[in-house]
């Protein structure tokens, strides 16, 4: 079966779909995008997902290309057409069309409109976060507004390819003060050896995840003790439990940082329980 994407208001098989080669994003990475979870055959959190992307949007002064209600509807008809049960709903808005400058196009250009979905191996997944992942740290070298799910994901691509040919499954990165910022396309947390779980504020250091949102109702729901703020690459090499979290990985055991065992080098039962919670909490479209 030809898999199906949405692009600026039609169906097409997604061999034949194509952006202008002056589309602002293609030129310049002016755009932004989400990424939400497909289970079921429905939509996990898709609320949260449109109001962070009207916010990303609107940093950038962009305008929303259609309703919320429309996008909606494009959504449930990609999942439809590429017989999506369980996957990955992914959209992408540009600055539009416009012969290439710098500057923003003349008033009126529509913004581009991309959707697609895909099916995901969940019982793959389910064995992969089983075993538990490792992630290496990398330098913290993105711009500083990170908060916008911008398009613009160059130091995410070479953090995730470093990750990569270290037989890593995340790159972390750090900041200038040697604190864990977030992953190249993941939220990061770890537990203390007292077990509060530790995740940094959602400033503009960071992407406020939706997965990350939805799993801080999940921890107080559990009675954990739930910390917000920075920690060290040297504490969470310390740390008892890590993982991280986004829309396509959930919540995922980190067993590894820097070939370092993280605890006794298993997923730790924090991790595995709120992984197992998650889906109890999240909306449900
Ligand atoms: N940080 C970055 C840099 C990301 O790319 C992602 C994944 N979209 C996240 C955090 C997690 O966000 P979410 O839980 O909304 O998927």
């Amino acid at each position: 079966m030809s898999r199906i994407a949405y692009v600026n208001g039609r169906y097409l098989p997604q061999r034949a779909a194509a952006v202008h080669v002056e589309d602002r994003g293609y030129q310049f990475s002016d755009g932004v995008y989400e990424v939400c979870e497909v289970r079921g055959g429905r939509i996990i959190d898709q609320r949260r997902h449109l109001a962070r992307l009207k916010r990303s949007l609107q940093e950038l002064r962009i305008e929303m290309p259609m309703s919320e209600a429309a996008l909606a509807i494009v959504m449930r008809e990609c999942i439809r057409r590429n017989r999506v049960r369980d996957g990955i709903i992914y959209l992408q808005i540009t600055r539009g069309v416009a012969p290439r400058d710098h500057g923003f196009p003349p008033p009126g250009t529509r913004p581009s409109v991309v959707v697609t979905a895909h099916g995901i191996d969940v019982v793959g997944n389910e064995r992969i976060a089983a075993d538990g992942i490792a992630v290496i740290t990398v330098p913290d070298n993105r711009w500083q507004r990170v908060d916008i799910k911008s398009i613009s994901l160059l130091p995410n691509v070479l953090a995730k390819q470093a990750a990569r040919e270290k037989g890593a499954k995340e790159a972390w990165f750090v900041d200038g003060g040697g604190h864990v910022t977030e992953g190249s396309s993941s939220n990061a947390w770890i537990v203390t050896r007292s077990g509060k779980v530790v995740t940094r504020p959602a400033d503009n250091g960071i992407l406020r995840g939706i997965t990350r949102t939805v799993l801080i109702d999940v921890i107080r729901a559990q009675g954990l003790e739930f910390e917000e703020r920075s920690f060290t690459v040297e504490e969470a090499y310390g740390a008892r439990e890590a993982f991280l979290t986004s829309a396509s990985q959930i919540v995922m055991p980190v067993v590894r940082i820097d070939d370092r065992p993280v605890g006794n080098g298993a997923p730790g039962s924090v991790a595995t329980a709120l992984r197992a919670e998650f889906h109890h909490h999240a909306e449900w479209t």
